[in-house]
């Protein structure tokens, strides 16, 4: 099943289904949720964002703090300033970066995928824009159910219209690290070198269709994340899980002899209705799931309203639903040999790169000019060969 709507009650989820290769994409119309892990999500959406659109708006020194000056071919970072022959600091960077990411998550799956790419932050922030001005989950489904009118065409207008200004400041601040922003404003509008117009377009245009249509497309079928990450995961990883065991069999808890027999699911397809990527959680770990959380936060208000314990979908290990560990045992498996070397690893890299950045001698030239040689205008070869011959030169 692809499409979150068309869950069938008391479906058999635990049986495979058959998907076509080039099935027609179904629209995903995703439910609003609360909870510990969308407040999660939201914190890194408004970190990320002041962060990048805050960074290149601070000065120091009387230039931009941050910024990847192409034409003086330096970078500027509050106090550093690196030159072309630094680069190396820039392969150091991205082993850090690489590091990092098999660490966490060989540690607790996609992080980074759930909370801070750049494609979950940007469709969070384009679907809450639309869930304002289309309504809530069933209302945008009637919506564009119904024909063309005069109230859904402003409505969709209005839509569209926040979505490309929001894409143009993005490509502006895009901009903004590699020309100076006071550049950039002074230039507006009809200034930008063409260079200019074509990156801020560019990265506009990305992020309006990206975050506006594909959303999780790019998740499923263009991100090589998703495609390597399994390698990642051991029995120990922590991933968002359905502990079937306890869920199963699932239905509606009527009263009755039947009622005894069924598991905590009530198969309420709140957990199916609320995922970006339309999966369902209930049929154990998929490449499709960003780890995003949303299906935890659906389920555990469900479980407390049928006098269960939380936890049905959680973050767990598949050791841990195997045999049964405490959370105890859980958080003991974390530091296993793995963990400890990549963590290892990542700290000295750190350590010897903060420490030859602080060491670090700038470049010091000095020109002395030869005493001997004497300055002028040039006068052509004659000039220059009768020079030389002067000087015993030419032989
Ligand atoms: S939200 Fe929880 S109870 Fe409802 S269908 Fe999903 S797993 Fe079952
Ligand atoms: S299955 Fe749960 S954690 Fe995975 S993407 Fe869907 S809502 Fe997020």
């Amino acid at each position: 099943m692809t499409d979150n709507k068309e869950l069938p009650k008391n479906a058999d989820s635990t049986k495979p289904v058959e998907v076509s290769f080039y099935e027609k994409h179904k629209k995903i119309y995703v439910r609003d949720v609360k909870g510990w892990w969308t407040s999660w999500r939201w914190a890194l959406v408004w970190l990320t964002q002041i962060l990048f659109y805050g960074a290149p708006w601070l000065q120091w020194n009387d230039r931009q703090a941050v910024l990847f000056h192409l034409v003086e071919r330096k970078f500027y970072l509050f106090g550093l300033v690196l030159w072309p022959q630094d680069v190396f600091y820039l392969a150091v960077l991205l082993i850090i970066s690489a590091y990092a990411l098999f660490l966490f998550t060989a540690v607790a799956g996609r992080l980074f995928c759930g909370y801070a790419c750049p494609q979950t932050v940007y469709s969070e922030i384009f679907m809450w824009v639309e869930a304002r001005i289309e309504g809530d989950r069933s209302s945008r489904m009637k919506l564009d159910k119904a024909p063309m009118t005069a109230s859904k065409f402003s409505l969709k207008l209005l839509k569209h219209l926040i979505w490309i200004a929001i894409s143009l400041w993005t490509g502006f601040t895009l901009v903004a690290y590699f020309t100076p922003t006071q550049e950039l404003l002074a230039a507006l509008p009809f200034g930008f070198s063409g260079w200019e117009i074509f990156w801020t377009l560019f990265y506009a245009g990305f992020c309006y269709m990206q975050a506006g249509f594909l959303r999780e497309q790019v998740c499923k079928y263009m991100c090589p994340y998703a495609r390597f990450q399994g390698v990642m995961f051991d029995p120990d990883t922590l991933v968002i899980t359905y502990d079937p065991e306890r869920g199963e069999p699932r239905g509606a808890k009527r009263k009755g002899a039947d009622a005894a027999n069924l598991g905590d699911c009530v198969d309420c397809g709140l957990c199916v209705a609320v995922c970006p990527t339309g999966i369902d959680i209930r049929k154990g770990i998929q490449y499709e799931c960003i780890g995003c959380g949303a299906c935890i936060d659906a389920c555990d208000p469900v479980m407390d309203k049928i006098g269960k314990p939380r936890g049905l979908i959680r973050y767990t290990t598949e050791n841990a639903l195997e045999k049964h560990f405490s959370s105890k045992d859980v958080i003991s498996h974390i530091a296993r040999p793995r963990i400890i070397l990549y963590s290892v690893i990542l700290v000295l890299i750190c350590i010897a790169t903060a420490w030859s950045i602080a060491t670090r001698i700038p470049l010091m030239v000095d020109v002395i000019r030869d005493r001997s040689t004497l300055a002028g205008r040039w006068t052509g070869w004659g000039e220059y060969f009768r020079m030389a011959s002067c000087r015993g030169l030419q032989r």
